[in-house]
């Protein structure tokens, strides 16, 4: 029987719709299993936090997680929902709230990599009675979960102060959670001193990459009272955390690492490079990026020295030595060899540099080498650094280098060891839940 025009006229708009839905779901299929395959490729790790695995029996491809997550972090492939951008996963969990069909569950770990996490109790003290953990280190992520717990472990602190001569709390970290944990300190009062191993405000969120969008969520802060952003630049946040500085007058002594953390009777000292503290407690705010790893050079101590990348373009017209084997020392040697008149070299203990980093980046370092933008040594040492020289030694000869500024990116040291040598004690989760 065939479709008389009227029948054609209502149905066309359909199949247009339709078609185009069709193949956007393609395009957006094919760009999920591009991006996977990436993934794999590059041996690119599971992600450090919380994060979604997903059971196939359970997921019929709805696509609402990939669309909830806000880090892009999910795709379809086959049909099923997936991680397929896991170093992008930062523990959100809006796709285990989107999925009509509960098939997303969070967890910590994988069969491959086990994660350490302390155990703390809702008070967020440890089994150690005086030390205190908050935000990611405890195992949860994210900016608003980290204000909301430095300021709740606050209110229990605040309740065990501290003897004469004796500081209430010393905080470590000024990342969201120790940031929030001082102003509630300042706020109830307390006597306390805040520790910031970085020269500036902010944690991970100081390293962000530029204009990077924050989600959150609005959240309360002591003595400022509400925050109410859902999204908000990087640039924005910290601006606005540096104002409340300024506005409530909260001293962080930045620079200032936390080297030791001794336990005494009826306290702690805790040391640093400048001084030591006495505390009747210690709250940890000290994130999970750990302490950056040193080179232990001479001349290392320079401010042209620093440990992680900010921004390329401060670097432009100038020679700059890049130090280590991974992603962060591919990504820092390419983003600053693409700004003006700059001079690249890479030196890498090992020949690493060209195996490990992610694909991508494998290619174009190798296309920079090609083109002369960056020069790599590998099997190099760094032997020091000089006021406008770097000396590495590659193949038993010292190469003198002109230099502006090193940018050294060994990796750090977790707290993990630490912990455990205070006696917190630290379960290593395989790919679980919390438990609740
Ligand atoms: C690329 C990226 C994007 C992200 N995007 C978002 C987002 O959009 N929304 C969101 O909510 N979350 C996001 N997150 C996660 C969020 O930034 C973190 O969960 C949050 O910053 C954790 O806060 P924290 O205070 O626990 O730790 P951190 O922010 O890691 O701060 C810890 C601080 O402690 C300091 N420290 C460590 N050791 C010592 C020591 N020994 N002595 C002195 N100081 C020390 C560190 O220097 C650091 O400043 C993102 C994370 C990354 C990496």
């Amino acid at each position: 029987m065939s479709m008389s025009w009227q029948g054609w006229y209502y149905l066309a708009p359909l199949l247009v719709v339709l078609l185009f839905y069709l193949r956007r779901h393609r395009e957006r299929e094919s760009h999920a299993r591009i991006k996977l395959e990436e993934t794999q490729k590059s041996n690119i790790p599971e992600p450090l936090t919380l994060h979604p695995v997903i059971d196939p029996n359970k997921c019929l491809g709805s696509g609402a997680c990939v669309r909830a997550c806000p880090e892009r972090s999910l795709g379809i492939v086959k049909g099923k929902a997936m991680l397929v951008a896991p170093d992008h996963c930062i523990g959100h969990g809006a796709c285990a709230s989107a999925c009509p069909f509960e098939a997303v569950s969070l967890v910590f770990g994988t069969e491959k990599r086990g994660i350490d996490i302390p155990q703390v109790k809702p008070t967020f003290e440890t089994n150690v009675p005086g030390i205190f953990i908050a935000g990611e280190l405890g195992g949860m992520g994210l900016i608003r979960k980290g204000v909301d717990q430095g300021q709740r472990a606050i209110q229990t602190i605040a309740k065990k102060k501290g003897k004469d001569g004796q500081l209430d709390v010393v905080i470590v970290g000024a990342g969201p959670a120790g940031f929030s944990a001082s102003l509630a300190a300042k706020e109830a009062g307390l006597r306390f001193v805040t520790l910031e191993q970085e020269d500036g405000m902010g944690g991970s969120v100081y390293h962000y990459p530029r204009r990077k969008l924050a989600m959150t969520a609005p959240m309360q802060l002591p003595i400022v009272g509400k925050f109410n952003r859902h999204e908000i630049s990087k640039e924005e946040l910290l601006e606005f955390w540096n104002k409340t500085i300024k506005k409530t007058g909260l001293k962080i002594h930045f620079s200032e690492r936390m080297d030791s953390l001794q336990r005494i009777s009826g306290g702690f000292i805790v040391k640093t490079p400048k001084t030591e503290y006495k505390a009747a407690n210690v709250l940890l705010a000290i994130g999970r990026r750990g302490t950056p790893r040193k080179l232990g050079v001479p001349g290392e101590e320079q401010p042209k020295v620093v440990y992680r990348l900010i921004d390329a373009e401060q670097y432009r017209g100038q020679h700059v030595l890049v130090v280590g084997g991974g992603d962060s020392a591919a990504e820092a040697a390419l983003s600053i060899a693409a700004e003006r008149g700059t001079t690249v070299t890479v030196s890498c203990r090992g020949d690493e540099i060209f195996t490990r980093p992610k694909d991508k980046n494998r290619q174009l370092l190798k296309q920079g080498v090609e083109k002369q933008k960056i020069t790599v040594y590998v099997n190099a040492n760094v032997k020091e650094i000089g006021t406008d020289t770097a000396t590495i030694v590659h193949d038993g000869k010292d190469i003198v280098l002109k230099n502006d500024a090193v940018i050294v990116c060994a990796g750090g040291t977790l707290p993990t060891p630490m912990l455990k040598e205070i006696g917190v004690l630290v379960d290593t989760y395989y790919g679980q839940a919390l438990p609740t």
